[in-house]
């Protein structure tokens, strides 16, 4: 079996002896191919290279996972841990057996969201290795899916569920499936938003950005920045932690992103 992982994005594909010739995430123009050419690996070349994922406590019920040495586009998934049930939000590309026992020590993983196609990874592989649970994309984003599943639940529309407590919030933007996860009960109650780059926390660690292209600076229009701040507005929220390490917003987070999107329209202008 080869299921080949694209070294720039952190995607895998479906089974094949020969992996194609450029990866269909990187050459969008949202992302970009490598200076030395398009590169494949597997889970097995990672495991053999020393890859190891570190999991940390983010937030009381919150952990992120992030592989080291940095792999695709540096990545982070989080678990979030509520009464009913383990949610795993966004993906990263490896996972091997001391992350599973490691997982499976903290209650395993009852479902698995993903806020848009540069997370999608190898997601597939971590719903297998936790029983086979669903994996919610966005139908609007199904195109960029590389590699199939029985387990891939396509969800349609403004919000959808996971579990009870967790939702995931259709905002469009970056893609035109992008998503963010709600979690009310989050923040001891204040709640908490788990944005991808969706909702990108920019270095200033106060405010968010909203790109159709981070890597090539592409910007997105007034009229979509308006749309998704809208959208996120009827939401309270204290804190939002981004899909890169480091990339956190603690402490009336809702509040950031509303000030963010006038800023940047401001800028357009
Ligand atoms: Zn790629
Ligand atoms: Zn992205």
């Amino acid at each position: 079996m080869a299921y080949n992982i694209c070294s720039t994005c952190g995607i895998q594909l479906e089974d094949a002896k020969h992996p194609p010739g450029s990866c269909p995430i990187c050459t969008n123009d949202r992302q970009y191919v490598a200076r030395s050419g398009q590169q494949w690996t597997t889970l097995e070349k990672m495991k053999r290279r020393g890859f190891k994922n570190r999991i940390t406590r983010v937030e009381s019920g919150l952990h992120q996972i992030i592989t080291k040495p940095s792999f695709g586009i540096g990545q982070r998934a989080f678990l979030v841990r509520t009464k009913s049930g383990n949610l795993l939000w966004d993906c990263i590309a490896y996972i091997d057996e001391d992350t599973i026992t490691a997982v499976k020590g903290l209650g395993g993983i009852d479902a698995i969201a993903i806020s848009h196609p540069h997370f999608y990874s190898s997601m597939v592989e971590w719903s297998e290795a936790f029983g086979g649970v669903p994996v919610y994309i966005h139908k609007l984003d199904a195109r960029w899916v590389q590699r199939s599943s029985p387990n891939t639940t396509f969800w349609r529309g403004e919000k959808a569920s996971p579990l009870s407590g967790l939702e995931i919030i259709h905002l469009g933007g970056h893609f035109i499936g992008s998503s963010v996860l709600y979690w009310s009960g989050g923040a001891t109650g204040k709640g908490v938003i788990l944005s991808g780059d969706t909702l990108h926390v920019v270095m200033d660690r106060r405010w968010v950005s909203f790109m159709y292209s981070y890597p090539n600076h592409i910007p997105l229009s007034a009229r979509k920045v308006r749309a998704i701040a809208s959208r996120i507005k009827q939401y309270a929220f204290a804190n939002l932690h981004g899909g890169f390490e480091g990339g956190d917003i603690i402490g009336n987070a809702d509040r950031a992103v509303q000030l963010s999107a006038e800023r940047y329209v401001d800028h357009l202008r």
